[in-house]
């Protein structure tokens, strides 16, 4: 290996470039990226991440746009044992919002989704931690899962999906735990029994019809969606894989504890259990207007006190901070 070679290696960036862009919901878009040569090929596991780089005009406050140079992680969303990279980018903070302090626009995701094209080139570092929160998925220790996902936090179960339908692998099975707030952004939800491929520019969750056609294809993969703000839910086929409820998992809707993995779960006992998105879905952790952290309980202390899950048997990763008064 070339010296120059070497050392791109070990920093790990690689350039790749974008070949297609899908839209997925109202505000966020899933990329195909190809690597730019066989140089800038690299192998990963499931559950890992990448950090892109890329070069964006965003707003300042004095009513110029300003380029630099912008970073974030996002986990991959496609398996390895497919030659391509698929990511799917999510608009946290809205398109134009000034911080307060830097009188800048600080977003990244809401000018990557204007301004990316196919044909692009993006720089792309993998994360090279071998102990992420679905380690023991890739290694095959963990082969019953039930995986929960907050409104964004379902692309490393999109990635693994991907590696059941091409393994076929008898003893792997998943249950995705996803919760939104509701289906759609438009108010009138009076086509939401029609669950079958609704239409992605109100769509509000991210890969629900992708997820569908899955469960129908693959008898080892069940989908439990919950809205937590959904007045109507969708109705489900009596003999589908997959389920809707209503409100706050491990939650009835009386207020009472529900025992959500045991009741929609597979041998709850053996069950390793992931957890990813916000800071409040997973462990209730809040950051205040006034800037301080309040702690609250999310989903790892139910799997824990409700349904006696061992610590060891959970993991997880947390895409954000949640900030109280922001979406
Ligand atoms: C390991 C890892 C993997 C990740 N994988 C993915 C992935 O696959 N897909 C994905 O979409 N994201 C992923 N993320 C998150 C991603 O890095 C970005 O944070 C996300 O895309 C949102 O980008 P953004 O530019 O909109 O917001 P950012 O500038 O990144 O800021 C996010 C922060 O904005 C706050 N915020 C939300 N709304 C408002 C508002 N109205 N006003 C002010 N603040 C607000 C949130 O509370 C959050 O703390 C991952 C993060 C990590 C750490």
């Amino acid at each position: 290996m070339s010296e120059k070679l070497s050392e791109r290696k070990m920093a790990s960036e690689f350039e790749w470039q974008v070949t297609e862009k899908v839209r997925e919901t109202h505000d966020t878009y899933t990329y195909t990226l190809t690597p730019i040569s066989a140089s800038q090929r690299f192998n990963f596991g499931i559950g890992q991440f990448v950090t892109l780089s890329a070069m964006l005009k965003r707003p300042m406050a004095s009513g110029g746009f300003e380029e630099s140079l912008v970073n974030r992680a996002y986990s991959i969303a496609s398996s390895p044992t497919r030659d391509l990279i698929e990511l799917t980018i999510k608009e946290e903070k809205p398109y134009g919002y000034i911080n307060p302090v830097t009188k800048k626009s600080d977003a990244f995701a809401a000018y990557f989704n204007q301004q990316v094209k196919i044909g692009d080139k993006i720089k792309l570092k993998l994360n090279p931690s071998k102990e992420h929160f679905l380690s023991k998925v890739n290694a095959g220790i963990e082969k019953n899962i039930a995986y929960w996902s907050g409104a964004n936090g379902a692309q490393s179960a999109r990635c693994l999906i991907q590696y059941m339908e091409d393994k076929k692998d008898s003893e792997q099975n998943l249950v995705l735990f996803y919760s939104n707030t509701k289906l759609s952004t438009e108010n009138d939800n009076s086509e939401t029994s029609n669950i079958e491929h609704h239409p992605v520019e109100s769509l509000n969750v991210i890969y629900f019809n992708w997820l569908i056609d899955a469960a129908k294809k693959l008898d080892n993969l069940k989908v439990i969606f919950t809205f937590t703000r959904e007045q109507e839910i969708p109705t489900a086929s009596k003999d589908s894989r997959v389920s809707f409820r209503k409100g706050r998992f491990f939650l009835n809707p009386d207020g009472t504890p529900e025992r959500t993995l045991s009741k929609y779960g597979n041998n709850i006992k053996t069950s390793f259990n992931p957890v990813c998105g916000s800071s409040a879905f997973i462990n209730g952790t809040v950051r205040l207007p006034d800037g301080k952290i309040e702690k609250g309980k999310g989903i790892l202390q139910n799997l824990i006190e409700l349904e006696g899950i061992m610590p060891e048997k959970t993991d997880k990763e947390q895409f954000y901070l949640q900030q109280v008064g922001a979406k």
